[in-house]
């Protein structure tokens, strides 16, 4: 898996920002330069949707023929940028570009149609499905289970878990409180995670952060369940990401690896690739 986007919805540095958080990260660079949420599993399946994917795509030059699916977990741009993706489905925009199958829930779906059913667009470049939490899809030789966020509901959010063709387990959960009883049974229909990649909008909040994002704290609570639910064990790689400017306290990225790695927890980077 590599995540091309480890940022919440402002970004690190955010635009216009003059907080301690977003000055160091600016004079430091290297990991501490952060961009939107996105990753990509096996150059096959990309996690998300939004305004720097363009960014994305000229840094780590993935091959879009390969990319067959894309899940969004909700409509937030930072999750899902619509007006990007009329480069996609109008052919004014792109040329000889191969087929992406576009899951979402309600929300998400909705925006995705909206830009497909243009007089401009051709629907067959996209096939759009409109998931929902319980949701168990055979996509090519992957399993994706998909689960219910805790998160803005108006944005329909869902997190996604992915069994690939090797067996190898995968939890994507962005933006997403901590995981009810009913989410953490479903995720036994699919069995022990190999990564595990948690929610940490929150960071070094000392409390809160149950609802909504997750913050170092509240990950730490999310990992011993799993453990103790049989979900992960010591194999397991949990990293966590999608990090704010605003919950950084000034930290800079190896400041909070330090941190994070008291809890067994890898931190998400800008390029970071993982495998299972
Ligand atoms: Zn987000
Ligand atoms: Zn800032
Ligand atoms: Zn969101």
């Amino acid at each position: 898996m590599k995540y091309f986007g480890t940022a919440a919805y402002e970004g690190i540095p955010a635009l216009f920002c003059q907080c301690e958080s977003c000055k160091r990260a600016m004079l430091l660079g290297g990991k501490n330069l952060r961009t939107r949420a996105q990753a990509l599993l096996n150059e096959e399946i990309l996690f998300d949707f939004n305004a720097d994917t363009v960014a994305h795509y000229q840094t780590y030059r993935f091959d879009w023929t390969k990319i067959k699916y894309c899940l969004i977990t909700h409509s937030h741009s930072d999750h899902l940028y619509p007006e990007d993706l009329i480069m996609f489905a109008e052919p004014h925009y792109s040329h000889n570009v191969s087929q992406i199958d576009f899951y979402g829930a309600r929300s998400a779906y909705d925006k995705m149609k909206e830009v497909f059913s243009s007089p401009a667009a051709d629907s067959s470049r996209a096939r759009i499905t409109e998931v929902k939490p319980g949701d168990l899809l055979q996509l090519g030789e992957n399993r994706v289970l998909v689960l219910r966020a805790d998160h803005g509901p108006e944005s329909t959010p869902v997190i996604y878990a992915v069994e690939d063709k090797e067996k190898k387990r995968i939890l994507y959960a962005h933006d997403t409180g901590m995981f009810t009883n009913q989410v953490i049974d479903e995720m036994k229909r699919l069995g022990r995670f190999d990564i595990v990649s948690l929610d940490c909008t929150g960071t070094y909040a000392p409390t809160g952060w149950d609802h909504g994002h997750m913050s170092l704290r509240t990950d730490v609570l999310m990992k011993d369940r799993l453990l103790k639910e049989g979900l992960a064990d010591d194999q397991t790689t949990f990293i966590v990401t999608h990090f704010s400017h605003n919950e950084l306290h000034g930290h800079d990225h190896e400041e909070l690896s330090e941190e994070a790695a008291k809890y067994g927890f890898l931190v998400g980077y800008d390029g970071l690739e993982v495998e299972a």
